[in-house]
């Protein structure tokens, strides 16, 4: 194995900040391409923007689509555009004798460029990025292109800096992760882009600010019921099968059932503290033809949110067996209806991935936290499915900031993630002093 010149951490935040123009210049041409999901527009020009900010810093880099029979497993009513993703890696450097050093360790940087819709009322064009009083305001900006800015940008300042890459550094850029990431890191993990096999570490960038990591997330199953019966003329009801009271026998059941749930809590750092148990809530409820016709059917909407311990199957489970009492009481018949699902996660809050990063942010932060989202996202794929414990989420970005009109990042909030995660990935390759 190649010597190896240790680098100081000073040397590795002077380079990031030497970029903070950079970084902000690429922001707004990567803001600046609406990548709106739903509908899923602008996937294959947001992978191509990427893909070629990689060529340019010697990544080896790939397009992966997703093929249509996969998108329509997951995506049965939006097979109309296509889901375009790209993955870059780069290897250790050769050293004198032209060997790459390619034993390790290999680092995976992750996240997702879909943005949701931008929707009306903002102040400024949410596609035409503009930086005031240090925020670029954007949509995406937090949610989470600058995620993406950040470990790209990281990277570069390690070579900057004069840190030999051990191993290999990977980054993928995926879409359709506002709507479930089935066919963005759901799919790269399927294909084996990211395994046990080539991946020791795994940052997934998402906006959870630089000031703390986040060990996981409860997981949801969203699900619809439809109460049946029998359509009479209401003056002749004793004809008919009344769907909206059988339904109101399965909602009251469902009302100790979320009793139950509040109880069901978790000793995880889930943020806010109020989010520290199982949920379920009815969203919406549909049924009825006119005030004189008795319905025959009534679907309402359920959101289940799950503490990591439970799984997804044993949820259904107990939704199933609500519907069977309500049956039984009330004689009608109920059916079930699966939207989506996303099995909760979390790692250990000793896992080297972890401790790496919160040493390096308490260079800029007096304390840190971690913390467990309440929502879900991608991370699940990386360590339930690919089984790789070593993935945190990392990332610049206001959580509060997801999702509103005038998003936007603060231009610091970027610029400390970067640091973080260059001195973090020099610490795991093992070459700070
Ligand atoms: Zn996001």
């Amino acid at each position: 194995m190649a010597e190896r010149t240790a680098v100081s951490k000073q040397e590795i935040y002077d380079a990031v900040e030497a970029r903070e123009d950079d970084i902000v210049e690429f922001l707004r041409e990567f803001v600046a391409i609406d990548t709106e999901n739903p509908p899923g527009r602008n996937y294959r020009e947001g992978a191509e923007f990427l893909g070629e900010a990689m060529a340019d810093r010697g990544y080896d880099t790939e397009t992966i689509e997703v093929p249509d029979d996969v998108v329509a497993e997951h995506y049965p009513d939006r097979t109309d555009h296509e889901r375009v993703n790209v993955l870059g890696r780069k290897s250790g450097d050769a050293d004198s004798e032209g060997e790459r050093d390619d034993d390790g360790p290999h680092v995976h940087f992750t996240g997702h460029f879909d943005v949701v819709p931008a929707g009306e009322d903002w102040t400024y064009d949410p596609y035409d990025p503009v930086v005031e009083d240090g925020r670029l305001y954007g949509r995406g900006s937090s949610d989470m292109k600058s995620g993406i800015a950040a470990s790209l940008f990281a990277v570069d300042a390690l070579e900057a800096a004069g840190v030999d890459l051990r191993g290999s550094v990977t980054q993928s850029m995926t879409v359709d992760e506002e709507t479930g990431g089935f066919t963005g890191l759901g799919h790269l993990v399927d294909e084996g882009y990211i395994s046990p096999e080539n991946t020791d570490y795994c940052v997934y960038t998402e906006c959870f600010d630089s000031s703390r990591i986040c060990l996981g997330h409860r997981g949801v199953l969203k699900f619809h019921v439809t109460a049946r019966g029998e359509k009479a003329h209401g003056c002749m009801a004793h004809d008919g099968a009344n769907a909206v009271m059988a339904m109101n026998d399965f909602l009251t059941r469902v009302g100790e059932y979320e009793d139950e749930l509040h109880e069901r809590t978790t000793d995880l750092p889930v943020t806010p503290a109020e989010s520290r148990n199982a949920d379920i809530s009815a969203t919406m409820v549909d049924a009825g033809y006119s005030e004189n016709v008795i319905p025959d059917r009534c679907r309402a909407t359920f959101y289940r949110v799950l503490v990591p311990g439970e799984t997804v199957e044993s949820a259904r489970e107990e939704i199933r067996d609500l519907m069977d009492a309500a049956e039984s009481a009330t004689g009608h018949g109920f059916d079930y209806e699966e939207i989506m699902f996303a099995e909760p996660a979390s790692v250990p809050e000793d896992c080297e991935v972890g401790r790496a990063y919160t040493d390096n942010i308490l260079d800029f932060y007096d304390e840190t936290d971690p913390v467990v989202s309440p929502g879900s996202d991608d991370q699940r794929f990386v360590v339930n499915d690919a089984g790789i414990e070593e993935c945190i989420v990392y990332g610049p970005g206001l959580l509060d900031q997801a999702h509103v009109v005038d998003e936007y990042v603060p231009i610091e909030e970027v610029v400390t993630a970067a640091k973080v995660m260059a001195a973090s990935t020099a610490d795991l390759m093992g070459v700070t002093e």
